[in-house]
């Protein structure tokens, strides 16, 4: 039977040439092919990267998750229909081949595939505007319009890739040091700080918001499992428009018992480290050399905020003690690389951190910095229901709308310390990425909202 598998261009016999998966499976990956394999049956699938014709010789390069491989359709050897075939499709195009491994010391892995029977799934008419070999693109909309097409790009990929390896050896961290991985909710009542705008929700017939952070979730959970992590979206409804700021963000949340913000700072220098080495091996694996790996010291540097906003003001800047350090005015200092900025005036943190006991102006808080990127903040909290209330009282919060949370203080809280972690900023920090949009699959911000 003769198929047309698109509107005009390729015409061809079903015997040899399909168009549906059926039982196809793939038996081999890109990189799983090696010239010990001469003259094995293998059923590889992918997408066309590249077409070379040279007449006689039709060179397919074939990408797969995994890499790059080559078939070569020769005259004479290669079923006719196939070769003719292959020579139309576009780049991008989607296929599958059997055939039989060759030993070619030019191709990719020191192999090409001899194709015997060609499956083709979905056809490219159009040329994408960008390919795996892209390195940039002048405006980023242009790539984020098209986000699945454009996480192809191999520079996107090691990123994603570099992201998920980072994940798992913080989760292997926090497994070893037996915190429990937790989920809390993320549709809620009320606002867990103030500040940080939210989204209004309808949920039923009440409005609620979309979670600005665990926070209050976590905290409570110490009484029930003393260590606990969550890794989830948090929302903020951020106005302005930066790189750095997005409106869902994934947050690496740690709550810890019977600790304080010291065992936290202890606990973020040893995922910073994991996360470094964890990507280092991995360019040096895929002789990535694209990417600014950070160094760290053996021992993260920490400033307290007081000592900053001296050096800081007899670096001419206008920052007051009490006002919030902001990236223009800490690039005056220059700080590089990782440190950590503690003991925060305690008037601007949220009701639940704790007061230094030795200075009551200030808490026992600090920021994890990179340059003058914040990556994570974090605390002692509260763990006594009174002094939680005063701290409420002061912030002009209704202590009704958080009795939900406030009831559990009677029952034994322990005392207890965390922090949040942004996860697209560290990897901005660990691959040298400086648009938070390229370490996110897809980004929302004040502006964008699909795909
Ligand atoms: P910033 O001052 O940079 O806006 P923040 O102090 O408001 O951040 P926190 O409430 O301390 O943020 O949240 C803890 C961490 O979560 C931050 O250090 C950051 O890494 C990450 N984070 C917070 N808000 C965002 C956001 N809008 N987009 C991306 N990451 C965020
Ligand atoms: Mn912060």
């Amino acid at each position: 039977m003769v198929t047309q598998i698109n509107t005009r261009q390729v015409t061809f016999d079903e015997n040899m040439i399909g168009t549906e998966l059926g039982d196809w499976r793939r038996t081999t990956y890109s990189d799983q092919l090696d010239p010990s394999m001469d003259g094995k049956q293998v059923t590889v699938m992918g997408w066309i990267s590249s077409v070379r014709d040279h007449g006689n010789l039709v060179f397919i390069l074939l990408n797969d998750k995994q890499g790059q491989m080559q078939i070569t359709a020769k005259a004479g050897v290669c079923p006719d229909d196939i070769k003719e075939t292959l020579v139309k499709l576009k780049e991008q195009s989607t296929i599958a081949v059997k055939g039989t491994v060759k030993p070619s010391p030019k191709a990719p892995k020191g192999v090409e595939i001899a194709p015997t029977e060609l499956r083709v799934f979905s056809q490219v008419e159009k040329i994408a505007p960008f390919t795996w070999q892209t390195k940039t693109v002048p405006n980023i909309d242009t790539r984020l319009e098209l986000r699945a097409v454009d996480l192809r790009r191999n520079i996107l990929q090691h990123v994603f890739k570099m992201r998920s390896l980072v994940l798992k050896s913080i989760r292997d961290y926090l497994y070893e040091k037996q915190f429990l991985e937790v989920n809390t909710p993320k549709m809620i009542a009320t606002a867990t700080e103030g500040g940080a705008a939210l989204f209004p929700i309808f949920y039923y017939n009440k409005e609620a918001f979309l979670a600005q952070s665990p926070q209050l979730y976590k905290e409570q959970l110490t009484l029930s499992f003393e260590k606990v992590f969550e890794i989830a979206p948090i929302f903020r409804a951020e106005a302005s428009r930066t790189n750095r700021h997005l409106s869902e963000a994934i947050s690496i949340d740690l709550e810890e018992a019977f600790s304080d913000y010291n065992d936290i700072m202890g606990h973020i220098e040893n995922i910073i480290k994991r996360s470094i080495t964890t990507v280092k091996e991995y360019c040096e694996k895929t002789k990535s050399t694209d990417y600014k790996i950070p160094e760290i010291p053996d021992k993260i540097p920490q400033y307290t905020y007081t000592e900053l906003v001296e050096k800081m003001q007899n670096a001419g800047a206008k920052t007051k003690w009490g006002d919030d350090l902001y990236p223009s005015q800490l690039k005056k200092i220059n700080l590089t690389g990782f440190y950590f900025i503690k003991d925060w005036p305690l008037a601007p943190k949220p009701f639940y951190v704790k007061a230094k006991s030795d200075n009551d102006k200030t808490s026992e808080s600090f920021d994890l910095m990179f340059g003058d990127l914040e990556l994570s903040s974090g605390s002692t909290r509260i763990e006594k229901r009174n002094e939680l209330e005063e701290r409420m009282k002061n912030k002009g919060f209704k202590l009704d709308a958080f009795d939900y949370h406030l009831r559990v203080f009677d029952y034994g809280v322990p005392p207890h310390a965390g922090c949040g972690i942004g996860l697209e900023r560290l990897m901005m920090a660990l691959t040298g990425t400086e648009n938070i949009r390229d370490a996110t699959f897809y980004p929302r911000d004040v502006d964008r909202l699909t795909p």
